[in-house]
């Protein structure tokens, strides 16, 4: 399949960029890695007439710690993270890396970026989850140079829906507290497929004893869900009977889809599993 037909812009600078997005209104889409947009075009699910292109803006690729915490350029991409050096991220931030790995494949990680998923919104993309579990916000400009914080549990509104207004490019994420004690689990039907259900938990740890925890699922609604009754069971000693009791409880607080992926039950018998899987390796850690 082709795209319909479009005329192509090349933004400079992020001013640039949010310029001509005002100036070219509904009609333009930003286009950074290309790997969620271009297959939209190609199946006529998104027909802009504009596209401008924020793939030569280099100095938004990096990652950079400071005392707010890890930045993270909007056009660094899934590979970029994935390779980083063991200090580049920072110690804490594992997780990122980790869940990399589960991210499309390879040829996709080279090009897809962290701001083209988290503004393409999908409830089971792994930056999109890391944002949420990670308590991340991240930072939109326009082109009259204004810049805005728009924390993760506020940006994804529903399904492929976010905050993010007309005229406005993500410049960065941020992700203000490490989180040592931390993983990933998922399910997909072949490696490199959107996960049917992925689970991510941190764990606030004093020796043996739970303090806290964030559970957020991907796959089980229409934007990334944390479960706050799943949470509350995660204090006091860690035993694996409390891990199964968490994960009963995610089961039970959610209403997943059914689709032709699987069915909500079966998808309740994933997080039960998953989650019981997450927060085993987070305590391991
Ligand atoms: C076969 C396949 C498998 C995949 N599997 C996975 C997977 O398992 N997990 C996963 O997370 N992803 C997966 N992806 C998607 C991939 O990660 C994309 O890279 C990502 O979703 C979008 O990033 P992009 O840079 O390619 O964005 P683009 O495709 O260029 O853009 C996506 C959307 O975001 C907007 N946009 C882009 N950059 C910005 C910005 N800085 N600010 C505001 N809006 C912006 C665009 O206008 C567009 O609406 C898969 C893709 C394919 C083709």
């Amino acid at each position: 399949m082709k795209p319909a037909s479009f005329v192509y812009h090349r933004a400079h600078d992020v001013v640039g960029a949010g310029r001509l997005l005002a100036e070219l209104g509904d009609e333009a889409k930003l286009i950074a890695g290309g790997q969620s947009l271009v297959p939209m075009m190609n199946f006529r699910l998104a027909r802009p007439r504009h596209l401008v292109d924020i793939g030569g803006l280099r100095e938004l690729s990096y990652l950079r710690v400071d005392e707010s915490g890890l930045h993270i350029g909007a056009l660094t991409t899934h590979h970029e993270v994935e390779t980083a050096a063991e200090t580049a991220p920072g110690s804490g931030f594992e997780l990122l890396r980790a869940a990399m790995g589960w991210v499309g494949h390879l040829p996709i990680r080279t090009r897809g970026t962290v701001g083209g998923s988290l503004a393409h919104g999908d409830a089971t993309a792994e930056w999109c989850l890391l944002a949420v579990v990670l308590d991340a916000y991240v930072v939109a400009a326009k082109g009259d140079g204004t810049r805005r914080k728009i924390a993760a549990h506020e940006l994804f509104l529903g399904f492929f829906s976010t905050s993010l207004e007309p005229g406005e490019l993500i410049v960065e994420i941020v992700f203000p507290r490490a989180a040592p004690h931390a993983a990933i689990a998922e399910f997909a039907l072949r490696r490199g497929d959107f996960a049917i259900v992925a689970a991510l938990v941190t764990l606030e740890l004093d020796g043996e004893r739970l303090r806290g925890a964030r559970i957020v699922l991907g796959g089980v609604s229409e934007m990334p869900q944390r479960v706050p009754a799943a949470e509350a069971v995660l204090v006091g000693e860690v035993t694996s009977e409390l891990f199964a009791t968490c994960a009963d409880a995610a089961a039970s607080a959610i209403d997943p889809p059914s689709d032709a992926n699987g069915s909500a039950d079966y998808r309740r018998e994933l997080t039960r599993t998953l989650v019981a899987q997450a927060c085993k390796e987070a305590a391991s850690r």
